[in-house]
C-alpha cells in the first residue's frame, strides 16, 4: 500500500501534467486559427489566385500526401491546400 502523502503527490503530478497538456493544446489551436484562411480567401485560393489580389499567381510546389503547397509569385505568401472541405493554411 502507498501512504496517503504518496498518493497525494502522484495525484498532484497527474493534475499538473493535465494542466500543461491543456495549455499546449490551446496554444496549438490558437496557432491553427492564426494560419487558417477565411472561407472567402479559400474560394480565391481554390481558383488559383491569391488573397493579396494577384490573379492566377499561385505556383504549385511540393505535394505532401493529399495536400499541395503553392506560393504566390506576387507577394511570396505560401499556402498549404488540403483536399476540400478543409481550408487552406498560410505557411510561414
Ligand atoms: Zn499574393
Amino acid at each position: 500500500m502507498f501512504s496517503k502523502s504518496t498518493l497525494q503527490k502522484v495525484r498532484n503530478g497527474i493534475f499538473k501534467r493535465k494542466i500543461l497538456q491543456v495549455e499546449i493544446e490551446n496554444q496549438l489551436l490558437e496557432r491553427m486559427k492564426v494560419n487558417q484562411v477565411t472561407t472567402e480567401e479559400a474560394k480565391i485560393i481554390w481558383q488559383g489566385s491569391c488573397p493579396c489580389g494577384a490573379e492566377q499567381s499561385l505556383l504549385k510546389g511540393p505535394r505532401g500526401g493529399l495536400s499541395i503547397n503553392v506560393k504566390c509569385e506576387e507577394c511570396g505568401q505560401s499556402f498549404n491546400i488540403p483536399p476540400m472541405p478543409w481550408l487552406p493554411e498560410k505557411l510561414n
